[in-house]
């Protein structure tokens, strides 16, 4: 056996995550994303200010691809929301469960 063959990453998702409140910082008012294994938590804060964030996109196995290219079909049948920005702190939700508006007021 080749133990070489198995050294290749696993498919690693990234996730994109947003402040909640509106005391987040220059790092977690926009959203930012965060590599993790499928089975991690979501992170609760933002790890720069530990505001409350929430994750706003989740796209396992879909590294490459953009975010606005996912079918929101595709999104929702994978258990995922989707939200796509429409204004400064506002979010709407395109995809999945979850609030239909995100916003920072
Ligand atoms: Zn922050």
């Amino acid at each position: 056996m080749n133990s070489l063959t198995r050294t290749r990453l696993p498919r690693v998702p990234f996730y994109e995550y947003i402040c909640s409140e509106d005391t987040g910082c220059e790092h977690c008012r926009e959203a930012f994303t965060v590599l993790q294994r499928i089975s991690d938590d979501p992170l609760p804060a933002c790890p720069a200010c530990g505001s409350a964030i929430r994750r706003v996109i989740s796209a396992p196995n879909l590294v490459g691809s953009s975010a606005s290219d996912l079918k929101p079909s595709k999104i929702e049948q994978a258990g995922f929301t989707q939200y796509r920005k429409i204004g400064k702190g506002v979010y709407e939700k395109s995809a999945g469960k979850g609030p239909g508006i995100i916003s920072a007021d």
